[in-house]
């Protein structure tokens, strides 16, 4: 029996989450389990590229496995430079600034800002790290029906025509793969004087004509004022970085908490991300192989009659509905050597429950089977029970 306040209060708190269906585990994955991976978010196959991995261990041997000290003090080498540099050239951008991770830049971008007069909308189903960001930067934060332009409109012409506006928005939609509509987004902001912020995580390496994502060079930095990447997706490595104008950079760099107050990134790890940049220009055949493979899934998928989305990405989610066939399907995929994301609320809304199946380059023709096979057997399992608790 424990009395202590506070263990009784987090047993309360995860009996609760239990009794929901809704606690969490992870799983440790031992290096040699022979595994399928349509969970993760290595696009290209870039995150075990040996490539990759000699160049994060020459970049420790020169520079050290640490960062050090912060930017601002003394843990910003050229090698970071080099990567801002490259960075901001392949998003078409006056310049680029690195963080340690997305999460961050995401809450260190909204907190620098934006100052009490500010008005933040955002897309309803923007990440978590854009949501904690307007939390951070206390600023008021109204939030729009997803995708939808119209009601963002209404927002902004509501808002005070003095207060400086700023829409945000995720590119590729983490949890859904859709894209959002870069150019109706960037209209609607313009004609009320706001910026755009879009955070392209899931679309850098992946879309755009040279893998520049969403935004890219399509919408250049007028349409786009603020855009965010993070490397530790397609790009196969960590970190993320923010890329605009000089005086976005400038104005970053003096009042962005998240990045001033951290150690610098690994140099090994900006040393693998200017590796990854370089197979993402030599290799644009690993792009093609993932839309063939997101076309073959869709095709297959559809011919199963499986609930499939109108997401063009290689983020694939089929929404089956209620948490507890979610965890069933995730576990019969399990068994059989299969990993998906089995994604619940709160990180999607109730009753919106799915699997999040993503797809990547290094998948095989073989492995795609697999999965289309154990989803099949999924929905075999469904049918057998269904029959059976019919009298
Ligand atoms: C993954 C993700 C982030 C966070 O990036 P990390 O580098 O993993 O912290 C931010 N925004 C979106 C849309 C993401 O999918």
């Amino acid at each position: 029996m424990t009395t202590d306040r506070w263990t009784q209060r987090l047993a309360a708190r995860a009996a609760e989450r239990r009794a929901q269906g809704l606690w969490r585990q992870r799983r440790t994955l031992a290096s040699r389990a022979p595994r399928l991976d349509f969970a993760g978010n290595d696009y290209l196959g870039l995150a075990g590229d040996p490539r990759l991995a000699e160049a994060m261990a020459r970049g420790a041997r020169r520079f050290g496995a640490g960062g050090r000290a912060s930017h601002l003090v003394c843990g910003h080498r050229d090698v970071h430079e080099a990567l801002e540099g490259r960075l901001a050239e392949l998003t078409g951008r006056p310049r680029a600034l690195l963080f340690s991770t997305g999460y961050m830049a995401n809450l260190g971008t909204l907190q620098a800002l934006c100052e009490p007069d500010t008005r933040l909308f955002q897309d309803r189903l923007n990440h978590a790290s854009l949501l904690d960001g307007a939390t951070l930067s206390g600023a008021p934060s109204r939030r729009f029906h997803h995708g939808d332009l119209g009601d963002l409109e209404r927002l902004l012409a509501r808002a005070p025509a003095a207060a400086p506006k700023l829409v945000v928005s995720d590119g590729v939609f983490s949890m859904d793969g859709d894209v959002a509509d870069i150019s109706g987004l960037a209209a609607a902001a313009l004609r009320h004087d706001a910026w755009l912020m879009i955070d392209d995580a899931h679309g850098l390496g992946v879309l755009g004509e040279r893998g520049d994502g969403c935004v890219g060079r399509a919408h250049g930095v007028e349409e786009v004022p603020v855009l965010v990447g993070t490397l530790g997706k397609a790009l196969g490595t960590a970190g993320a970085f923010v890329a605009g104008n000089h005086k976005l950079v400038d104005h970053l760099i003096q009042f962005a908490r998240p990045y001033v107050y951290t150690t610098a990134q690994p140099p090994g790890v900006a040393a693998a991300t200017l590796a990854a940049l370089d197979i993402l220009a030599a290799e644009p055949e690993r792009r093609a192989r993932l839309a063939s493979l997101i076309a073959r899934f869709r095709t297959e998928a559809a011919g199963l009659g499986l609930p499939l989305t109108e997401s063009h990405t290689p983020i694939q989610p089929l929404v089956l509905g209620e948490s507890p066939r979610v965890m069933a399907w995730a576990a019969r995929l399990d068994a059989r050597g299969i990993d998906v994301g089995a994604i619940r609320e709160p990180t999607v809304p109730r009753g919106q429950a799915r699997l999040r199946i993503t797809l990547s380059a290094a998948h095989a023709d073989d492995d795609l089977e697999r999965l289309l096979a154990g989803l099949a057997d999924c929905q075999a399992a469904e049918a057998s029970a269904a029959a059976e608790a019919t009298p």
